[in-house]
């Protein structure tokens, strides 16, 4: 997934945060200009880094 480049100057964007649990990137900057993606949020790993919540089906 190397399709990230920066909104406003274009430049290749770099890894801001990793994932505690998977330790796949999950929010991206860009030093040329400061401008920090979203973090994505994995639901599954919030889940599991909670011992397993038991959720209602
Ligand atoms: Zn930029
Ligand atoms: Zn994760």
């Amino acid at each position: 997934m190397k399709d990230e480049s920066c909104r406003r100057c274009g430049n290749d964007l770099e890894v801001n945060k990793k994932c505690d649990v998977c330790y796949i990137p999950n929010q991206m900057y860009c030093h040329e200009c400061g401008y920090v993606s979203d973090e994505q949020i994995h639901v599954q790993c919030m889940i599991s880094s909670k011992n397993h919540v038991s959720l209602v089906n």
